[in-house]
């Protein structure tokens, strides 16, 4: 537009045109892919940032240090040193993405940086479950996805560590270099965590680096009771994690860590004329966030972090974590009573699939009662693949969603399933 709009016209268009038509996850019965519910303080926080329009790049003023904290504190949520280094980011694919290139930074030495890959064969591993921007971030890394290598899962979604020794092997004895393993807590699909002990005494011994995708997960170490399924987690190399789904925090809040921090600023650290540090004024408080990832110029995310933390408390996040699995584990015990309901996949956190089941065509009629839930504004679950058939996906990330939200949400479902078969050829008497 060239010309100006008056303020409260501009307003009344967000109200009409944009308000009413978003995907719905700050209500209760939105329980699609893995999106977070935000929360009011979180919402005080953009409205400050926004007016602060702090530029964390770099510098030396208060903002920083505001993420300094929300650095440690997720270091310590987590079990890694509070002095591992880390960055807020967009999400954990951009957290991911960065692993991947402090990790090949780390392999192949400084010479990476300034003469590319040069033909290096770095191989990585994850499980099949892991989610799609790891191979989107080898491929960034100038490796492709094929160096990504697919490990089998046991039946409870997990990857296999005896399939994972054997690609290595098999990669070595071709003249491949293994470089990097990528274990999942909380596996975007089933909500699946990976055994971390074990894949950390295993990275040990094999000498490779051990990233943790632990985007929603994470914050099931607030939990008490769900802590113990992460053990391990705390040996991670490097890890990343997502703010903005189980801890509620506003879009967008991701963050990585990474345990020995010479080692991330050793993967973005430059020297230039115009960002020249000193040891006071505001071109004081060396190293800077740009050091520590791609971007320069970088909003103030930390502000909301930092206010949901402390205004709610690590506890009662934990409590949203128990409350959204127990919901999961009420909605999977109606689905083992019906027996015109399947369960897909244990329910080891807070997502469940499942389907109607069909003799006809049950990935057909699966995926449309899902598109019918969610046209007709009842709940929004989404969808995902398990074990080769189309299950319905329910995952719990909002804290406002409660036991009957997921009773609504099931009773739609057998409903559509209803309606969408059509009467019984021969009605009973
Ligand atoms: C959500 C998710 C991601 C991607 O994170 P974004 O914040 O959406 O970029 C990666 N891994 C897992 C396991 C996730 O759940």
């Amino acid at each position: 537009p060239h010309a100006p709009t008056p303020a409260e016209h501009v307003y009344a268009d967000v109200q009409r045109l944009i308000i009413p038509y978003v995907t719905g996850n700050v209500h209760p019965g939105f329980m699609g892919w893995v999106h977070g519910g935000g929360n009011p303080v979180g919402m005080l926080a953009e409205l400050i940032a926004g007016g602060l329009n702090a530029n964390l790049g770099g510098r030396d003023h208060a903002p920083i240090e505001v993420e300094r904290q929300v650095v440690r504190w997720a270091a310590e949520m987590v079990g890694l040193p509070t002095d591992s280094s880390g960055l807020m980011v967009t999400g954990s694919s951009m957290a991911n993405l960065v692993a991947v290139l402090v990790a090949r930074r780390a392999t192949l030495g400084p010479e990476i940086r300034s003469k590319g890959i040069a033909g290096a064969r770095l191989t990585a591993y994850a499980a099949r479950t892991a989610h799609g921007c790891i191979a989107r971030a080898m491929d960034i890394a100038g490796f492709g996805t094929d160096a990504l290598r697919l490990i089998r899962c046991d039946a409870d979604h997990r990857i296999d560590l005896s399939d994972l020794a054997a690609h290595i092997a098999q990669d070595r004895a071709e003249g491949a270099q293994p470089f990097l393993v990528i274990g999942t807590a909380g596996t975007v699909d089933v909500g699946a965590v990976d055994n971390l002990s074990g894949l950390a005494t295993f990275c040990r011994s094999a000498g490779l680096w051990f990233h943790v995708d632990a985007a929603f997960g994470a914050l099931a170490m607030l939990s008490p009771r769900h802590r113990p399924l992460l053990a391990g987690i705390e040996q991670a190399d490097s890890l990343a994690l997502d703010f903005h789904k189980w801890a509620q925090v506003p879009y967008d809040a991701g963050c990585i860590l990474v345990r020995d921090g010479t080692k991330q600023a050793a993967a973005f650290a430059q020297t230039v004329a115009y960002l020249r540090r000193e040891d006071r004024g505001l071109a004081g408080g060396a190293p800077w966030p740009c050091d520590l990832g791609p971007d320069l110029s970088r909003g103030f995310r930390a502000l909301k972090v930092w206010m949901t933390l402390k205004t709610y408390g690590a506890d009662h996040l934990g409590q949203i974590v128990d409350t959204t699995c127990a919901v999961a584990q009420h909605l999977a015990a109606r689905i083992r009573d019906d027996p015109a309901l399947e369960l897909l996949a244990p329910v080891a956190l807070n997502i469940v699939c499942f389907r109607v089941r069909d003799v006809t065509d049950p990935d057909r009629l699966n995926r449309d009662i899902v598109a019918d839930l969610q046209e007709g504004g009842i709940a929004a679950p989404s969808t995902t693949t398990v074990k080769g058939t189309l299950a319905i996906r329910a995952a719990i990330v909002n804290h406002r969603t409660r036991d009957a939200d997921v009773d609504r949400m099931l009773d739609a479902v057998l409903l559509r399933a209803r309606v969408r078969r059509g009467p019984p050829l021969h009605p009973p008497v």
